[in-house]
């Protein structure tokens, strides 16, 4: 039994339909969207879009942007590579498709950062072309309604799931069946405490029936992550000037500004000479998806600029200043807890 109809008839209720990105439903906006959604939440996510849009309201204007300043506007918003791949792909876009978006998911798809399901979204969305969708969302409603068990991150589960997906894609509303997925899953077959009174595919929901729903879908097999630690040297000016560095564009906080580091044992032959003071801050633990780090911050008060040996890619943050680029999340957290710190 297909779910469509009563999926559509939910939407045609119930569906969210003024979101910033959905005025139009232009293929630029939307892919921004679409990219901004993947690990965040509507509404983390919808200030964030009107920045963005604000700034670059088109592929060119986003093609010609420095890439800090990109990066600038995603500072928070984590998963920096996101941004990258924006970036990149609006140049491509510029140079290989004539400043326009492909229209099909499968051009769509050549591009940096627009997998399989982004591609199919903007392809349905915006030009109607009959393509399944499998984002976070939908995929825990199709887990949960045809019982798909298994992590959704094993490709067989993953190939089950697209199999369903599929077969349950409509030939007609394929734009607001799509949206419609993608809702049901964010507002009602939502991860803890699903409405399963208010779904309208509730009395064929095989998790529902058969009770098991906290089964669906399945968990990740739980791995050790291996942990790392690390010293960051947070040098600050008696007026309150505080040293940056840009990373390296590849690896963690790639392209982002944040504080140079060292291993822990090699913190006293970095201390620069000329500290006035040193205090190590409470440490603190930031967690990537493969690895845990333990962060060290030293705090390195001297009196001036000129006190410390310049840094390759080295900048400085002046004292109130608002930083036009991106910074590493413990960066943005640090900067504040030094900020209201006096100077020793
Ligand atoms: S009935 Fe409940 S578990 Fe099943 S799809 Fe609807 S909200 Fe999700």
């Amino acid at each position: 039994m297909l779910i469509a109809p009563k999926v559509l008839d939910w939407f045609d209720i119930y569906g969210r339909k003024d979101l910033p990105w959905q005025k139009q439903l232009l293929p630029y906006p939307v892919w921004i969207s679409e990219i901004m959604l993947q690990q965040t939440q509507v509404t983390t996510v919808i200030p964030y879009f009107k920045r963005f849009i604000e700034r670059f309201p088109t592929v060119r204007d986003l093609a010609e942007a420095n890439l800090d300043d990109v990066l600038a506007l995603w500072t928070g918003l984590g998963y920096y590579a996101r941004a990258r791949n924006l970036h990149k792909t609006a140049m491509m876009i510029m140079q290989d498709w004539a400043g326009v978006m492909p229209t099909r998911q499968s051009d769509l798809m050549t591009l940096p950062g627009i997998g399989r399901s982004t591609a199919a979204a903007i392809a349905a969305i915006c030009h109607g072309e009959a393509v399944a969708i499998l984002d976070g969302n939908v995929k825990r409603v199709i887990a949960r309604h045809f019982a798909v068990g298994g992590w959704p991150g094993q490709s067989s589960t993953l190939r089950a799931l697209w199999i369903h997906a599929e077969a349950q894609t409509p030939n007609k509303r394929i734009a607001d069946y799509t949206q419609a997925m993608m809702d049901l899953g964010a507002t009602v077959c939502t991860a803890r405490h699903p409405a399963c009174h208010a779904c309208p595919i509730r009395s064929s929901c095989s998790a529902r029936k058969t009770a098991r729903i906290d089964e669906y879908p399945g968990k990740k097999p739980k791995k050790v992550k291996p942990k790392k630690s690390t010293a960051m040297l947070i040098v600050r000016t008696r007026g309150g000037d505080i040293r940056l560095v840009q990373r390296p564009a590849q690896g963690i906080w790639g392209g982002l500004f944040s504080f140079p580091e060292c291993p822990l044992d090699e913190l006293e032959t970095k201390l620069p000479s000329s500290a006035v003071s040193v205090i190590k801050l409470p440490a603190f633990k930031h967690q990537f998806t493969h690895f845990e780090l333990t962060i060290q911050p030293v705090l390195i008060d001297i009196k001036r600029r000129q006190d410390v040996p310049k840094v390759p890619n080295g900048t400085w943050l002046g004292s109130n200043q608002h930083p036009g680029f991106g910074l590493s999340r413990p960066a943005e957290r640090l900067i504040k807890i030094v900020t209201e710190l006096p100077f020793s």
